[in-house]
């Protein structure tokens, strides 16, 4: 009964920023990385997040992932404020809950597919779900690939290994940090495409830090980021218009950096 009761009340987003503000440093030297950003993720949405260099991306993804502490404002992730967590609860939480995919693959080179794909899992204590890590492999294309070991298998396969750990314990949200940088075209498509599957039939949110406006255009929508604050968002973007808007949030931003 309390379960079912739970399910009624889950939010409508799964991870929500209110007013965050992201200071580095003190005094004369601060910077302001994030300047109250507010905004909510849908569940079962792809955002890809964009912005000029500096613009505070990195930033953003690492205090919506709870890797990072905002200096003032408030996160949650799938109904659960992120303040005031022990480190223990809040390392449960990202294992349970978040799925990462980095530029670099991150992945163990010792061991094989198979383990890094359950890894979070066996640190995690849960037993491994045999058939769900068989689906997911099969799912990303590397059902015959799960003896190998990441140095045996090309880029775009390794990172088709990294989403498969991402997906396989059922994340509510996937946080991806320019997930297609190191890879050629053909396989960005895939991997891309991949990222995209699970948003629409299992209603997982994904969250795509990106410059790559073609790797954009695979989102359902883009939010972008200028000089540490929300600078507007596009719907259903196409590669040509996430372009131009980038241009003209790049020529400000250097307007802004040059009468500074
Ligand atoms: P982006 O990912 O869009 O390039 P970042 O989030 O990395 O932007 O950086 C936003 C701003 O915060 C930049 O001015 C950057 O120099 C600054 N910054 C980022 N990390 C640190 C840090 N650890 N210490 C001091 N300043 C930082």
């Amino acid at each position: 009964m309390r379960r079912k009761q739970e399910v009624i009340q889950r939010s409508a987003h799964s991870v929500v920023l209110n007013d965050v503000r992201r200071v580095y440093g003190r005094g004369n030297s601060s910077v302001v990385a994030l300047d109250g950003v507010s905004i909510g993720f849908a569940r079962g949405s792809f955002t890809a997040v964009m912005g000029p260099s500096g613009s505070g991306k990195s930033t953003f993804l690492h205090c919506a992932a709870g890797l990072d502490q905002p200096t003032s404002g408030t996160v949650s992730i799938d109904d659960q404020p992120l303040a005031g967590l022990s480190e223990r609860r809040l390392t449960e939480l990202r294992r349970e809950r978040i799925g990462f995919v980095f530029q670099s693959f991150n992945l163990l080179p010792a061991l094989t597919v198979w383990q890094n794909v359950t890894l979070p899992q066996e640190l995690d204590g849960r037993r491994t779900n045999r058939a769900a890590v068989r689906e997911v492999l099969e799912r990303v294309g590397l059902g015959d690939k799960y003896k190998s070991r990441p140095g045996e298998l090309s880029g775009g396969q390794q990172q088709r290994v990294a989403i498969a750990r991402a997906l396989v314990a059922r994340p509510a949200v996937i946080f991806a940090d320019e997930p297609t940088g190191a890879l050629d075209t053909q396989t960005a498509a895939d991997v891309l495409e991949l990222l995209r599957e699970p948003v629409h039939t299992q209603g997982q949110t994904v969250v795509m830090v990106t410059h790559d406006p073609v790797a954009a255009s695979y989102a359902d929508q883009v939010v972008f980021l200028a000089d540490g604050a929300l600078a507007g968002s596009m719907l259903a973007p196409t590669a040509e218009q996430v372009a131009d808007r980038l241009t003209h949030l790049g020529a400000r931003a250097a307007r802004l950096a040059a009468v500074r």
